[in-house]
């Protein structure tokens, strides 16, 4: 486990290689995303493997959820690396003339990026390419509960970047907690909610900027003109996929009473044709990332009434996808984040009921609603407060590079992908440049006599 001393002098030598201007050259940054991207892809099939070995992600699950995206991220960074960097003008105040405006990029100087379990590769790579496109010198602390990957990660890095540049530091919360004392100048932190709230301390203490990519209770509502079959197919999907571990899958549903008894034989329908009559034997169904967990998630099993699934294997740590049929919102598993392969059924029958439901919890990550009634499910999507979002499908709002991801309130703080990420780790610095060929005296001193001038002016300005 690294000591208190190896993360300082790790920190204090990407200071200094940032201090001597090298990551601000956009040659570099180019060279290094151009490195990042062959490591990536000569590691693909590495990388897959290690997430099988972590809890058995399937290859499919591996290349679409976690590789296919870090790949696009890289290539649209050193494709616009040359555009994002590039000071903007911008119009000018005519309380300056003359002048030109600027806003420059610059970046925040040594990041700390600390990565959860859950999508233990992209969540770190993601993050990594903003971070890279803006400049900045880098140090990454992945997660200890998928060793083989934070493994291959370390390997990746050190072998493609010198650890003064960018770095991996593995271990525990307690490497976290030392790593959290150093003085950064940017944190990007993913993961609970609760641990959240110690790195915005941690980050308070130096004044650091940080993005929060947290999670919270994603709401999905199934009104009574929704396609059945095809929400149902794309919910068990999201639902499923990961094994549920996923911070924007439908946490619960909201079910339109009059489309009950159908929609629960479609969902029930679409676990079989997905995972078989025994998803233990499906290569495509990964297990929970560690006993804890399991356990926890074990214990919501008896919060309703189960209709699909509900049979475990603490061995092999395996939960089977389940249906939980309108349990109380007093239970546990309506009171915090599944992150499980257990999906909660609850009915409503009016709006009101909506309501009364969703806004029992803090702002979520995610929202879905299906339905063919537009003007209903514009009318849910603009009155509640969430990071993001889809209409009558779920998830896919994460892939489009031009969509910033992030949350709100309780889920988070902040947001990347795309061009948002070089934004997320850049400053804006705004910049005046002022002509010198004209000096209009009215802002100097002595002010008198330029009180209702000046009143006349700011109006027409
Ligand atoms: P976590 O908060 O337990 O851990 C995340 C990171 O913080 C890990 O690297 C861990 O070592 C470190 N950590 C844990 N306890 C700490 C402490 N006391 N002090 C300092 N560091 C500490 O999260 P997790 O269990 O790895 O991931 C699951 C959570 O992450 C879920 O809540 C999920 O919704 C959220 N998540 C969010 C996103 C997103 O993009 N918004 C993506 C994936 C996961």
């Amino acid at each position: 486990m690294p000591t208190s001393s190896t993360i300082y002098t790790l920190t204090e030598k990407q200071k200094k290689f940032f201090a001597s201007g090298k990551t601000k050259e956009i040659s570099f940054r180019k060279e290094s995303l151009k490195k990042l991207s062959t490591v990536i892809q000569k590691n693909e099939d590495t990388i897959c493997d290690a997430l099988y070995k972590d809890f058995k992600k399937s290859k499919f699950e591996s290349l679409a959820t976690e590789v296919v995206l870090v790949v696009k991220e890289v290539q649209l960074a050193i494709k616009n690396i040359d555009r994002w960097t590039n000071p903007k003008s911008v119009r000018a105040s005519l309380l300056n003339f003359p002048s030109k405006d600027f806003i420059y990029s610059e970046p925040y100087g040594a990041v700390l990026i600390l990565a959860p379990w859950n999508y233990p590769y992209q969540l770190v790579i993601a993050p990594l390419i903003g971070a890279i496109t803006a400049g900045n010198t880098v140090v990454i602390k992945p997660s200890e509960l998928t060793p083989a990957t934070s493994a291959l990660l370390e390997k990746m890095i050190s072998e493609t970047f010198t650890s003064d540049y960018i770095a991996v530091v593995q271990g525990d919360k307690e490497v976290s907690k030392k790593l959290l004392k150093q003085k950064w100048d940017y944190i990007f932190f993913t993961g609970s909610v609760k641990v959240g709230k110690i790195i915005a301390e941690a980050a308070a203490k130096h004044l650091t900027p940080v993005t929060l990519e947290l999670g919270g209770k994603n709401p999905c509502i199934i009104d009574d003109t929704a396609k059945l079959t095809l929400s149902a197919r794309r919910i068990v999907w999201g639902k499923f996929v990961n094994a549920g571990q996923t911070c924007i899958a439908p946490d619960y549903l909201l079910v339109h009473k009059n489309i009950e008894t159908d929609f629960i034989k479609e969902l029930q329908k679409e676990m079989i044709r997905a995972y078989g009559e025994n998803p233990k034997t499906s290569k495509d169904f990964p297990r929970i990332i560690n006993t804890a967990n399991f356990e926890r998630l074990s214990a919501f099993l008896k919060d309703g009434k189960i209709i699909v699934g509900g049979v475990t294997d603490v061995e092999n740590l395996y939960i089977a996808p389940t249906l939980l049929q309108n349990p109380s919102l007093e239970n546990a598993v309506m009171q915090e984040e599944i992150f499980g392969p257990i999906l909660p059924i609850i009915t409503y029958s009016t709006e009101a009921d909506l309501e009364k439901i969703i806004l029992r919890y803090e702002k979520p990550l995610a929202f879905y609603v299906f339905s063919e009634n537009y003007s209903f499910a514009e009318k849910i999507l603009k009155k509640f407060s969430f990071g993001g979002g889809a209409t009558n499908d779920v998830m896919i709002q994460f892939v489009n590079h031009r969509l910033p991801f992030g949350g709100v309130g309780s889920s988070g703080m902040g947001a990347y992908h795309g061009k948002y990420s070089f934004e997320t780790f850049s400053h804006k610095k705004s910049i005046t440049r002022k002509g010198t060929w004209l000096d209009i005296p009215f802002r100097y001193a002595p002010y008198k006599r330029k009180v209702n001038l000046f009143k006349k002016i700011s109006k027409w300005i």
